[in-house]
């Protein structure tokens, strides 16, 4: 896409529940949003899952891709613009916010930030490969999948003890894999952790290699002290080692929080800066799903609607 003259309405950064349910809204109000996706990723986190068994309205589960094809199409359908470009540079500061590509330079009246944030991975071999297929970053999303079988949980935080703690619910035992000898997580929730009688603690330990050809069969653990390896017959690995709210281009733009999220005045999607609007992962530390993304989504282009209905 060239470069226009023409300031829009609004453009919506990002492409995940949150960006296509903004846009979706967006289009309906008749506000013809332009929607930059990103060249890679576009879709977000959901392109690299398979099966979504908790998206409402799909009773049988829906594939993430095709979930996530759903929502452009419905948001292509009523005459959102949809570009695969990267945003490089925003200027959002002024009265029309400047939106750059590679491909040129936009502007707009409003502006909806829905870049998601990144869990971090371990960064072995395999990991890729098996994501949906034995390897998750989501125990809410996926525990159900693993019931009465044996879980690893990698990480040594408050949120790896809630997720071991929820998976000790569906597995038949929790391994969870920490590099040190000692939690980071809160005395209460190591508390927890230690009182439940399901989940047993790899100590001193890291993955080093994820087996398995179409689903993981196990895991190779590295203790960290003496090099040595052992197998563990985990048939599930959650990783819970933290995320990244994918800000970068936002430093300087609008209010961010010490870990990089975006500050709205929930349960608005407001930022401090006049007609930015901020929804989905990218403001979110606490739900992180499919459903809480669109919600915000929708939330985003009905604040966007109203702020644009008061400047006419
Ligand atoms: P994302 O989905 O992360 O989308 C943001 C997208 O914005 C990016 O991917 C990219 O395409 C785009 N973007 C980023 N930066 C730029 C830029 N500079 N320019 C242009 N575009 C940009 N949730 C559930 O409810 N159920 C599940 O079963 C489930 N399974 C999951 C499985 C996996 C493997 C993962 C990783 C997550 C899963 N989740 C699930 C969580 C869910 O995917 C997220 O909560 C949701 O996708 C967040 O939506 P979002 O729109 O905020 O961000």
């Amino acid at each position: 896409m060239s470069e226009t003259s023409e300031t829009r309405n609004v453009i919506i950064v990002g492409s995940g529940p949150a960006g296509y349910t903004a846009a979706t809204y967006a289009a309906r109000a008749n506000l013809a949003p332009l929607v930059f996706e990103g060249s890679v990723t576009a879709g977000g986190a959901l392109m690299n899952t398979t099966e979504v068994e908790n998206f409402p309205g799909f009773r049988d589960g829906i594939q993430g891709p095709q979930l996530m094809d759903e929502m452009r199409a419905q948001a292509e359908r009523f005459g959102a613009e949809l570009v695969a470009d990267d945003v490089i540079e925003l200027d959002l500061t002024g009265e029309t916010k400047i939106v750059r590509t590679e491909e040129g330079t936009f502007t707009a009246r409003a502006v909806i930030l829905a870049t998601g944030s990144g869990y971090r991975k371990l960064g072995i071999p395999d990991e890729d490969r098996l994501s949906g297929h034995g390897v998750s970053w989501c125990a809410t999303c996926d525990g159900f999948f693993f019931r009465e079988q044996h879980i690893a949980v990698v990480g040594g935080g408050d949120s790896a003890i809630e997720e071991a703690t929820f998976l000790s619910r569906f597995g038949s035992k929790v391994t969870l894999i920490h590099r040190r000898g000692e939690l980071r997580a809160s005395k209460i929730m190591q508390e927890r952790a230690f009182a439940d009688p399901k989940i047993e603690f790899a100590w001193n330990s890291e993955v080093s290699a994820i087996h398995g050809e179409d689903k993981v069969t196990g895991v190779t653990l590295r203790d960290t002290e003496t090099g040595e390896e052992r197998h563990l017959d985990a048939t599930g690995l959650f990783v819970a080692i933290g995320h990244d709210p994918r800000s970068e281009l936002l430093h300087g733009q609008v209010r961010l929080d010490d870990e990089g999220y975006v500050l709205v005045d929930a349960p608005g999607t407001k930022t401090n800066v006049s007609g930015v609007f901020a929804c989905g992962d990218l403001v979110d530390h606490v739900y992180r799903q499919a459903i809480t993304a669109a919600g915000t989504g929708c939330a985003a282009a009905l604040d966007a609607e109203r702020f644009l209905a008061d400047l006419d």
